[in-house]
């Protein structure tokens, strides 16, 4: 690991419109530096790079963060080699520290990478002869067997762990890889004579695989389970080689199998990625979204594919990017593109329509509105999820579409949402995130000279979801002092997402927000201070109860009973 201060210290003395203008021609204007984004396709330019900030930030794609970022994004480089790249280049000198923890998980990430290699090696080999003829079957290439580092597992479920042994894997490492489990007389794989499809993160590191069975064994796809690197609900299997492709031609094509996503390389559509077999999550989504804002989900076209296209339905329309659904006639993406060609694919693609409109042509093949009661029953299928739409703009859209379909007026329509569901409106009208924990983070993003221990008393109770995400990085980033400029916070993570928020409230501009920072800063942490003590919880009892169990030698149950609450011990000396 880099020492923080190393890191503060490259961003601070490297230059980073210098490096930026190495890729990109950049524009002054104003006090930023503009250009066209290199990482979404865009006219007109809303990518901002600030030196005095040392951020850059794309207002059309949220891309943004220091030059590390930068760096990572234009070069596919992790953050380590980044951070080695600039320092070589400025000639500053790096002392790596690595704590226990970071060891432990690079010895996962290296027995991984180690089965990797293993699997790879055995496809080459005489064993691996009969996998090698099935690839050749379906049709892959050597080059797609090498760019896509496809294995094979053979028989003898304990070979593997023999391999990761000689080469100097812990053997207690072995099982929080997801992949391996322990029985009586030692580990074992539960790979076992199949084509092994490994899996990458956004970064390039092998965190799971994906086997096919070669004979006519069950189940015919099995997993790595989850693990600490690996969650199949987030993780797209082939965004680590589409990741660039998705960018420049702002969009992603989804499929769900390993076959169906080699396929769609093969014949050029490199924008794709596959779920592994799972239907797309929210957690999908907003992987996706700091890539690209068009996805295209692919079914097959039978029933079974247009209720599996529905069936994320109301999850997404709560999101603000909703997939769009393409639906492939009686066969699947593999097999489809390898018999009409890639062309032939992305008219469908084109012709893919928003989840909604999908969904409304269906119900209405389901509810034929020529009746008054096919009407009546139409409308009371759609309004639950109409109303579920976030975004006003969309709903109205839809409102007046369901208007239109029914042979009434729009605003027919919008009070009978309203009428539905009187407290639910109420709900939507809130803004999307805590104001007073969101006032916080802009007021100390802005002015980090007014960062001090009250503020980060504050920040540790925030409640906000995501906010409470932002919020930590903030913490760890002062980390009890106050910085000069916020520099490397956008760096402390790697969810994007929190990402995004640092580096756009930094940089964007929003006049008379900050007319006194003081006293916003002041009034809204004293807020949240009170919102904490008016919890009923902290009543006399709790208190009485806490300090007996601390007399009395049991200071953990004491401990355990404050988490559980969610109360903090200065608090409780402080007696309310
Ligand atoms: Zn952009």
């Amino acid at each position: 690991m880099i020492p923080r201060e190393k890191i503060d210290e490259i961003i601070e003395r490297v230059s980073i419109v210098e490096v930026i203008s190495g890729y990109l021609p950049l524009k002054k204007r104003g006090a930023n530096y503009v250009a066209l984004c290199p990482f979404h396709a865009e006219k007109t330019p809303s990518f901002t790079v600030n030196e005095d900030k040392k951020l850059f930030y794309c207002f059309g794609c949220h891309t943004g963060g220091s030059v590390i970022t930068f760096l990572m994004r234009q070069e596919g480089l992790g953050f380590t080699d980044a951070v080695r790249t600039l320092a070589r280049r400025y000639g500053i000198e790096l002392k790596e520290y690595r704590s226990p923890e970071n060891r432990q998980r690079e010895e996962l990430f290296k027995a991984l990478l180690l089965s990797e290699h293993f699997f790879c090696g055995m496809l080459k080999s005489r064993e691996g002869l009969r996998a090698r003829e099935y690839l050749k079957a379906r049709g892959l290439t050597e080059d797609v067997i090498e760019q896509f580092r496809i294995g094979y597992a053979p028989a003898g479920a304990e070979r593997l762990c023999e391999y990761l042994r000689k080469n100097g894997i812990n053997p207690a490492t072995f099982e929080r890889t997801g992949f391996i489990r322990k029985r009586d007389r030692g580990h074992y794989s539960i790979f076992v004579n199949r084509i092994i499809f490994p899996i990458k993160d956004v970064r390039g590191r092998t965190v799971g695989f994906g086997g096919r069975v070669l004979d006519g064994g069950e189940p015919k796809y099995l997993n790595s389970s989850d693990s600490e690197v690996f969650k199949k609900g987030s993780i797209l299997y082939g965004l680590w080689q589409a990741k660039e492709s998705i960018r420049k031609k702002d969009r992603a094509l989804v499929v769900e199998g390993y076959f169906d996503l080699i396929s769609l390389h093969m014949a050029g559509i490199t924008e794709a990625v596959a779920t592994m077999g799972t239907a797309l999550t929210q957690n999908h989504i907003r992987t996706l979204r700091s890539y690209t804002t068009r996805i295209y989900t692919l079914f097959d076209g039978d029933e079974a594919g247009r209720k599996a296209a529905l069936r994320g339905l109301a999850t997404f329309l709560d999101e603000e990017v909703i997939p769009r659904v393409v639906l492939i006639d009686g066969t699947d993406p593999d097999e489809f593109v390898r018999k009409n060609g890639a062309s032939a694919l992305l008219k469908k693609v084109e012709q893919g329509v928003e989840l909604f409109d999908f969904y409304l042509a269906e119900l209405k093949k389901h509810h034929p509105t020529d009746s008054a009661e096919g009407k009546m029953r139409y409308l009371k299928e759609v309004l639950p999820y109409l109303k579920t739409l976030r975004d006003p703009v969309r709903r109205e859209h839809y409102a007046s579409q369901v208007a239109f379909v029914l042979g009434v007026s729009p605003q027919a329509v919008m009070d009978a949402m309203k009428e539905k569901a009187p407290r639910k409106e109420k709900k939507e009208r809130r803004p999307a995130f805590d104001l007073t924990e969101l006032t916080i983070l802009k007021v100390v993003l802005r002015n980090p000279h007014l960062y001090d221990t009250r503020v980060e008393e504050a920040l540790e109770r925030f409640k906000d979801p995501f906010l409470k995400g932002v919020a930590e990085v903030v913490k760890k980033g002062f980390n009890g002092r106050t910085v000069r400029e916020v520099l490397s916070l956008a760096e402390l993570t790697e969810d994007d997402r929190i990402k995004a928020f640092i580096t756009e409230t930094v940089l964007k501009e929003e006049d008379g927000f900050i007319e006194k920072p003081e006293r916003m800063l002041q009034d809204s942490v004293d807020k949240i201070m009170r919102r904490d003590i008016m919890r009923p919880s902290l009543n006399p009892s709790v208190i009485e109860l806490v300090k007996r169990l601390e007399e009395s030698g049991r200071e953990e149950m004491a401990k355990e009973i404050l988490q559980r609450l969610g109360i903090r011990k200065e608090q409780l000396e402080r007696g309310h």
